[in-house]
């Protein structure tokens, strides 16, 4: 069993039998039901033998330092060590989204509180996003260097199933290599997926808000520079692919971002955002307390309807939106139009 502190919360997660009900008990009367199950992620098609049980900081209080499996209603003799969560710092909404950026809509109904913060869902396409937003100021200080070393690289070691990850958004892309064999990536990261498309024969540029991460980019030997895309006017570039994997949900203007990507695909070219969307398990069992929802840092959980609409209406064709086996995650694949030479607008 592995107890990991993410962001405000505790995710503990193991294996068990697929019919067996799994607990945690904090104290007598304190019992904390499984979140969700799921398929190992190695075997996607598996039963679903792994659990997942969030606990966020004010349910565990300072003092909780051990917990107790319960399985089947029977303690077992195995004790949890809880680490520490961090609190979450002060965050104050002060930035209120009076329309959806992806379909325009004004009606929101609220989705719940977590950090101090609301998140609201659009009644139009269902996006779920944080409403008011911290400033920009205070959502940015948080890709540092210590947020790179210690919370984003230790995900990214390149398993089978990352590496596999990584090439099935590459093939959504390949067709579009004969048209122009360049590709943009928004938020590069560790630099997995941009180094994985170089060696696929792709020419690669990228950027990332986080200086750590372009260092870090940079001494792989990609192209890779610091820019914010909420701020850019371009993209750097006429590409024929334009990626982001987990990447939008961090950006504060997603419209801008698809609106920048249309301009600056070739046509035909294709643009593939992969994301978290509140459609899934994980926010479907476990609302605010999902790990997906960190309203300081996931300004967006996406629906299947909110990327449609975010591409259409830049007039890219949408061609694929697909799901992780958990539906947790999910991608889009829109191309732009062969008859669109002018600049997409809006
Ligand atoms: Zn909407």
């Amino acid at each position: 069993m592995v107890c990991t502190p993410v962001a405000d919360l505790l995710l503990v997660q193991g294996h068990a039998g697929e019919g067996v009900t799994v607990e945690l008990e904090l104290a007598d009367d304190d019992r904390i039901p499984v979140a969700h199950r799921f398929p190992h992620p190695e075997a996607p098609s598996g039963p679903r033998t792994c659990f997942e049980i969030t606990l966020d900081h004010e349910r565990l209080g300072s003092a909780k330092t051990t917990a107790t499996l319960v399985l089947d209603g029977v303690v077992q003799q195995v004790t949890v060590d809880l680490p520490a969560v961090p609190q979450p710092g002060a965050m104050v909404g002060v930035d209120p989204i009076t329309s959806c950026p992806a379909c325009n809509g004004s009606e929101f109904q609220p989705a719940g509180r977590r950090q101090h913060l609301q998140m609201v869902t659009c009644g139009n396409c269902q996006l779920v996003m944080t409403s008011p937003r911290p400033a920009e100021d205070h959502t940015l200080v948080r890709y540092n260097e210590r947020y790179f070393e210690e919370e984003y690289l230790p995900s990214q070691t390149l398993s089978p199933s990352l590496q596999a990850h990584i090439d099935a958004i590459l093939d959504h892309v390949e067709p579009a290599k004969a048209i122009a064999p360049s590709l943009f990536e928004l938020g590069v990261g560790g630099g997995n997926l941009a180094a994985r498309a170089a060696a696929r024969g792709w020419e690669v540029r990228g950027t990332d808000v986080n200086p750590a991460s372009v260092q870090h980019a940079t001494n792989r030997g990609l192209d890779v520079w610091l820019e914010n895309v909420d701020h850019a006017d371009s993209l750097g570039g006429i590409y024929g692919a334009v990626v982001s994997e987990m990447s939008i949900e961090h950006v504060r203007h997603p419209d801008h971002f698809v609106a920048l990507a249309a301009k600056a695909l070739a046509p035909g070219g294709r643009l593939v955002i992969y994301t978290v969307s509140a459609e899934g398990e994980s926010f479907e069992h476990s609302g605010m307390a999902s790990p997906l929802v960190g309203p300081a840092e996931h300004l967006f959980l996406f629906s299947a309807g909110s990327l449609v609409s975010l591409c259409e209406r830049k007039q890219l064709r949408v061609e694929l939106v697909w799901r992780n086996h958990t539906g947790d995650e999910i991608g889009v694949v829109a191309s732009k139009r062969r008859d669109r030479n002018n600049p997409a607008t809006g």
